[in-house]
């Protein structure tokens, strides 16, 4: 897997966690990578790598809103799609098997969006 040009920390490392182990389980029971146990499909490696490209260029960074609420909609028109296929198939799944992750997730995606931060108007301050 080729290597992410920023190294994901804190909340953006989280939700990748949560996209992957959702990716898993999609995976798991859509295609048939079963050779090895959490084995993801190539065309699920790449849907994962996408999620991560896209949360490392996140312009919330630490504050991002869960992406569903989010109102930047980076992922290209297919990614949109499998993201949204394989979260809702992987979400209520997620419950069973990574319970705390899954209550973590839910409760993110319930909290308003935050502001989006203003680096203009700390660079040319005038007050
Ligand atoms: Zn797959």
């Amino acid at each position: 897997m080729r290597k992410l040009t920023e190294p994901l920390t804190g909340v953006l490392l989280y939700e990748h966690k949560t996209i992957i182990a959702m990716t898993r389980i999609y995976c798991r029971d859509h295609h048939s990578s079963r050779e090895r146990e959490q084995a993801l499909c190539q065309e699920c490696r790449e849907f994962v790598e996408f999620a991560g490209l896209r949360l490392s260029k996140c312009p919330y960074g630490q504050v991002k809103p869960a992406c569903q609420n989010c109102p930047i909609h980076c992922y290209k028109k297919d990614m949109k799609e499998k993201a949204r296929i394989i979260m809702r198939y992987g979400g209520p799944r997620m419950l069973l098997r990574h319970p705390v992750m899954a209550i973590r997730h839910l409760l993110h995606a319930r909290r308003a969006n935050p502001e989006l931060p203003k680096k203009k108007r700390i660079r040319g301050e005038k007050q």
